[in-house]
């Protein structure tokens, strides 16, 4: 470099081939030993030329140089390339330098070199520079929105990568170490997480790599599991996108792996509140549904049989009213264990059922029924078993007892709830056969039940469309007279044969629709009471009406008797009930409650089928009776088998003794009648005096 000549049209001018220096796109400043500029060509004129100007005669150490630090900074005139030079006599390279005095311009990067005279001593300073702000201001955009994105992966959960496919470098963000328990920062090798997948999970995550290498999409999600640093294994939920070249091969993927643990968790929690009983943690009624249509599905492949069986502890209810809920949960929790126990094969399946109902599935038995069948009876008599040990119930000892049922199942039963249907039904018989037993299902079972479904329903029905009559028998007199009926009911099943009331009177029973059945028949008998009391002929007839025990037992039967009466403005003097044996077992002190409430509006009492039960006579004694009916399984063999015919005596002696009457029924001949008569009996009923008929009829 030579020295500058400083005339030239920017003040400033180079001699010789210097001249070239103002074609370089590049500036080149020179600065004698003071600092102070005595060369710029174009370029550097164009770029600082007020600046240049004022500093013809200053030094860059007075300050005026309004250059910048690379974070914006004012720069010190120490830090200034030139001054660096001449402070230190070394070149400076590459150092970045922001020119502007209010707002920044440009950024410069500059070289500075230092020009010895010939005694060895700096004579001038040479600056070159070029202009790098485009580069500068995109370097600038890039790490603000590379701070953005580490700001929004620091807030987010996720763990972000980043693979180079070529290369096989995969860099890790610091959080995707912290997913799996390493410190940030920790670079491990690019392999890692390969070595960290769960066994069984690599070859589907590889085989799924090796085909996004070869396929079209730009994005993919896929789940594994990652081993944690402390060996138990993170669910991962991996999302990415792909880069790839004009050829469609796949050059890079970046992605985020999402930390499964609390989404599993949650989800397994939700599997569990609606397939797992809460108390007992057994499998519930959904479950159950669900792996049964599994079973019967398989076992209609497999020509297997299986088996359903029910179970309902005994006296359960008694527990939890006597001993409390609590203690109740903990026997259904004990019960749930012990059963578990018992069936050990994996797949067979414990379930609750709900309330203190259990249900077992047995798979794979026998195709033969009748070993699949024993095979079943083993299991359900280790159940048995499983209670003969008593419970422990917060110290307190318990003994429960189940009723089971079995339902066996083969290929040809589809159907879940007819199976469930038939081992319910199953353990129903098993209750009826006395509790703590096992009952297996057969078809003719079901269709006494049917049969007794229907009847049910048509019973209803009936009552509703007032579908009953009654019919009338006499009861006559030692001369024959008739003294009164006894009211018998009748039912016109619709579209069907008749039934009689021994069939469906009990079954109304059980269903209590007796109550109103019984209301009605009282509430009709009385009125022909009525109907009858309007003609001479027919005053003096008393009207005997069947109660059943359940009806008499119900808490309003004295006021409902006694409205039926005052509704219908019948003589209660001429009304006589029919109770049962059965019926005076039971509650004797409400009994005779009732029955002398009754009495006392004049109405009258018969023992119907008496000889049939087990009155005690300590019981007879106190009951206000008026009358006993010798049963007609007495009457009818009462000539030929001389043990009826002692019980027919024998009757009619109580009778005398307790100063009852007694009326035979089922008289159906004259010698029957005769012998009765000939042992002291003065009232009769029978088909040799009529059979039942309606009140026209009659
Ligand atoms: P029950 O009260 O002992 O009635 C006598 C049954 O014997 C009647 O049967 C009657 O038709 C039948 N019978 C009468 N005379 C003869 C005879 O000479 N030979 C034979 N073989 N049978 C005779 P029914 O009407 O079928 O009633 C059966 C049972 O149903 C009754 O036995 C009674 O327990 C019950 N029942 C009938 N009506 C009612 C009612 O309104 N309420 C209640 N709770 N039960 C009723
Ligand atoms: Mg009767
Ligand atoms: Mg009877």
């Amino acid at each position: 470099m030579n020295p500058i000549d400083r005339s030239d049209s920017h003040g400033l001018h180079p001699r010789g081939v210097d001249q070239l220096l103002d074609y370089l796109p590049a500036g080149v400043v020179v600065h004698d030993a003071a600092s102070r500029v005595v060369y710029a060509n174009r370029f550097a004129y164009k770029l600082l030329g007020p600046t240049l100007d004022a500093m013809r005669t200053q030094t860059a150490l007075a300050g005026t140089w309004p250059f910048l630090r690379t974070d914006g900074s004012p720069m010190p005139p120490a830090d200034y390339p030139v001054t660096r030079v001449l402070r230190s006599g070394q070149a400076v390279a590459d150092c970045v330098v922001g020119v502007g005095t209010v707002k920044l311009d440009r950024w410069l990067i500059c070289n500075a070199y230092p020009v010895h005279d010939a005694a060895g001593e700096l004579a001038e300073v040479v600056v070159c520079f070029s202009d790098c702000t485009e580069l500068k201001l995109a370097e600038r955009s890039l790490a603000v929105s590379e701070e953005r994105l580490r700001l929004a992966l620091l807030g987010s959960t996720d763990a972000s990568w980043d693979w180079d496919l070529p290369v096989n470098h995969v860099h890790y963000s610091d959080r995707w170490w912290d997913m799996l328990g390493y410190d940030a920062g920790q670079e491990r090798d690019s392999g890692a997480w390969r070595t960290m997948m769960h066994p069984n999970d690599g070859e589907r995550v590889d085989a799924f790599i090796a085909a996004l290498r070869d396929a079209r999409d730009t994005s993919y999600s896929i789940e594994f599991r990652l081993r944690h640093r402390d060996g138990h294994y993170v669910p991962i939920l991996s999302r990415g996108f792909i880069q790839r070249d004009a050829a469609g091969k796949a050059l890079r993927i970046s992605g985020t792996n999402t930390d499964l643990t609390e989404t599993k968790r949650a989800e397994s929690r939700i599997y569990e509140l609606a397939y797992f009983d809460y108390l007992t943690g057994l499998p519930n009624r959904r479950l159950l549904i669900e792996q049964l249509g599994k079973i019967l599905t398989r076992a209609a492949r497999t020509g297997q049989h299986g088996a359903l069986l029910f179970i309902d502890l005994d006296n359960f209810k008694t527990l939890n009213d006597t001993l409390g809920h609590d203690k109740g949960d903990q026997l259904l929790q004990q019960v749930a264990r012990r059963l578990e126990a018992r069936v050990p094969r994996r797949s067979d399946t414990v379930a609750r059922h709900g309330g203190d109902e259990f249900v077992i599935l047995l798979e794979d038995l026998s195709a033969l029924p009748e070993e699949a069948a024993s095979q079943a009876e083993l299991v359900a008599e280790k159940l048995i078993d499983a209670f003969n040990e008593p419970f422990q119930l917060d110290g307190h000892q318990h003994h429960a007892s189940p009723s089971i049922g079995v339902a066996l199942f083969d290929k040809d039963i589809r159907d879940i709830d007819e199976l469930l249907k038939r081992a319910d039904l199953a353990m129903y018989q098993a209750k009826a056969a006395g509790r703590h037993t096992i009952r297996f299902f057969d078809l003719h079972m079901q269709t006494v039940v049917n049969a007794r479904v229907e009847l049910e329903a048509d019973l209803r029905r009936s009552l509703r469309s007032h579908g009953f009559t009654l019919h009338y028998q006499r009861q006559t007199d030692s001369n024959g007279q008739t003294v009164g009926a006894e009211a018998l009911l009748r039912w016109e099943r619709p579209s069907r044969q008749d039934v009689s009331p021994s069939v469906f009177i009990p079954l109304a029973e059980e269903t209590g629709l007796i109550l109103q059945l019984g209301e009605w028949v009282l509430e009709a008998a009385c009125r022909q009471l009525v109907a009858w009391g309007s003609r001479q002929e027919t005053a003096h007839l008393t009207v005997a009406v069947n109660v059943s025990a359940r009806q008499f037992r119900q808490q309003a039967f004295v006021d409902q008797v006694l409205q039926v009466i005052a509704r219908t403005g019948a003589d209660p003097r001429r009304i006589k009930l029919e109770l049962t044996e059965s019926l005076l077992l039971a509650n004797v002190d409400n009994t005779i409650d009732t029955m002398h409430a009754l009495k006392e509006k004049g109405i009258g009492f018969a023992l119907d089928d008496f000889g049939t039960g087990y009155s005690s006579l300590a019981y007879l004694k106190r009951l206000p009776l008026d009358q006993l009916k010798i049963d007609q399984s007495f009457v009818r063999d009462v000539l030929t088998d001389p043990n009826d015919a002692a019980i027919a005596r024998t009757i009619l002696g109580l009778g005398h003794t307790l100063g009852l009457d007694v009326i035979a029924e089922g008289v159906e001949t004259a010698d029957q009648r005769n012998f009765l008569a000939m042992h002291g009996c003065r009232a009769f009923q029978g088909y040799l005096f009529g059979r039942p008929v309606t009140a026209e009829q009659f």
